[in-house]
């Protein structure tokens, strides 16, 4: 790409139609091409087009990068956390200027619904502001000791952090996921999926005006190569990762290099129990809502994929979610009419439509769905999916689809289907749906997985702590306990002088003179 005009401003300049943008990354305080020149095409999955380009980051560019956030975070640690809230609060209200534009951005770089992306803008503030109220609570404790020593911890940031994060939520995860590390005095390198690094970049270009130099980068790339080199560096200490499993096994391998601390929030196959006193109808609404269709085209890692309904309600329910799947329209995602668009790019296309292939060849039935939708010829667009008459035993019921897909089956045995739900090696999210209290509370109790939702599927309070059990990850998230993450303890004992100065030592009394 010679003579293209490499720029910061990337909101409102990305569009369709409109000459492609040749966008920088944000590192060393800087805007920046890849030392190597390398770039990589950000395409529109509606039209298949490619509307920007960002640098393709190599380890000469990750190095100057970490040497430059590792500067950085010196001042920026060392400011007083009310500052430091101050300034993330500053960061929130920027956004919320441009939330309009930043949606439309990723929904032209990702596909997901405008809606949801609207959502996505306000999430990530509400992460910002949660974190910067938490900024002060990252006190220490004291140890119980004799007269002679005093021992107490300290919590202080690694440094910098680097926070690699993936396609399906671009803007949301680049700021929320930063978020607490911020708070906590840390520099932060982002790492954005590379088919959707458009909003990250828009992040640090509204940054740019807030935040200190150099204290909140955005290097793009690919995750082979600008992924793997900035968890290599040895002046990186503390690695947050949101991403697939396979990914997930790769960084922690890679960093233990440098026995760096490193959390994982990776994928999910996420059960819903449908139990028998349930309203079909409401129930099939509830389900189809925690597939997240009109959020991320079902792309989320907490979504609903497989659904065990109980035998008694199985054809009303069953009959319930087709209706509602036949009501969902699939379109332009930028027409806020349509409840879904297109998966994010043609790789994860294909990859979603093998998945509905050997479903069906695996003798699954095909419900509803498993095609491109009629009239849309192009982009990376897929139906709403459902396939009911599925075994345990069925990949459909096993493996991680990350699409809008559905896999129904039966159950006739609460102790047997929480079994069957707990059979995976794979615990971030399940649901049941009951009106019994003492059922819930049972079923919540024995189900493997780090969030459980009873009833209302998918509502996340903030400050609830999200975070998967097995396969699905290490560490917590949207907590206290994730600001803490961002810290490292230290233990501090004093030990005291054994005799006091003169000036400090008691008066002798009158009596004892
Ligand atoms: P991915 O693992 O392919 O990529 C995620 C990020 O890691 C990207 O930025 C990528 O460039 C980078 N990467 C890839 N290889 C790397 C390496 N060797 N070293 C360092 N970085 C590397 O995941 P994806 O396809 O972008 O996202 C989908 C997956 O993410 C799904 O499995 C989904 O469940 C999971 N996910 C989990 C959560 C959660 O909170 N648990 C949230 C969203 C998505």
């Amino acid at each position: 790409m010679t003579g293209a005009t490499i720029t910061s401003r990337v909101l409102g300049s990305v569009d369709r139609g409109a000459a492609p943008v040749h966008a920088a990354m944000a590192i060393a305080g800087g805007w920046s091409a890849a030392a190597s020149g390398d770039r990589l095409d950000c395409i529109d999955p509606t039209t298949e087009e490619v509307v920007a380009t960002v640098p393709a980051a190599g380890p000469a560019d990750v190095d100057e990068a970490v040497r430059a956030a590792q500067e950085a975070s010196h001042s920026w640690r060392a400011l007083p956390w009310r500052r430091r809230a101050g300034l993330l609060h500053d960061l929130a209200d920027a956004i919320e200027d441009v939330a309009e534009p930043i949606a439309r951005l990723d929904v032209l770089d990702s596909g997901n619904p405008i809606t949801g992306m609207r959502g996505d803008v306000v999430s990530a503030v509400a992460e910002l502001r949660y974190y910067a109220g938490l900024a002060g609570q990252t006190h220490g404790e004291s140890t119980p000791t004799g007269a002679e020593t005093v021992s107490y911890t300290r919590r202080e940031p690694y440094g910098v952090v680097a926070r690699i994060v993936p396609f399906n939520h671009p803007f949301k995860f680049a700021t929320g996921k930063s978020a607490a590390a911020l708070a906590a005095g840390n520099a932060v390198i982002v790492k954005p999926g590379e088919q959707t690094s458009l909003s990250a970049i828009a992040l640090a270009e509204i940054a740019e005006a807030v935040l200190p130099p150099g204290v909140l980068s955005v290097l793009t790339g690919t995750g082979a190569v600008a992924g793997q080199a900035l968890v290599c560096h040895p002046g990186v200490q503390r690695v947050a990762f949101t991403g697939s499993v396979p990914t997930g096994r790769r960084i922690l391998a890679a960093a233990a290099q440098n026995i760096s601390h490193v959390t994982l929030e990776l994928g999910g196959k996420n059960p819903l129990i449908v139990c028998p006193d349930v309203d079909p109808a409401q129930a099939a609404r509830d389900a189809v809502a925690s597939m997240n269709i009109a959020r991320s085209n079902g792309q989320s890692c907490g979504s609903t994929s497989r659904v065990y309904v109980h035998e008694s309600v199985r054809k009303r329910f069953t009959d319930a979610l087709v209706e509602r799947l036949e009501e969902l329209r699939v379109g332009d995602p930028l027409d806020e009419a349509n409840d879904a668009g297109p998966l994010a790019f043609a790789a994860h296309h294909a990859r979603v439509l093998e998945h509905i292939g050997r479903a069906r060849s695996d003798g699954a039935t095909l419900a509803f769905g498993g095609a491109r939708p009629l009239g849309l010829d192009r982009g990376y667009f897929v139906e709403p999916t459902l396939f009911t008459d599925v075994t345990d035993d069925m990949a459909i019921a096993r493996d991680e689809v990350f699409g809008p897909v559905m896999a129904l089956l039966g159950w006739s045995d609460l102790d047997d289907v929480v079994r069957r739900a707990n059979a995976s090696d794979l615990g971030l999210t399940a649901n049941v749906l009951t009106r019994d209290l003492a059922v819930a509370h049972r079923v919540a109790n024995e189900l493997e997985a780090g969030y459980v939702y009873v009833n209302g599927t998918g509502r996340r309070p903030p400050g609830s702590p999200f975070g998967g059990w097995k396969q699905s990850g290490l560490g917590k998230e949207n907590s206290h306990e994730e600001l803490l993450s961002y810290t490292r303890e230290k233990t501090v004992t004093l030990t005291l002088p054994s005799a006091l100065p003169s000036w400090a030592r008691t008066r002798p009394t009158r009596g004892d003179r």
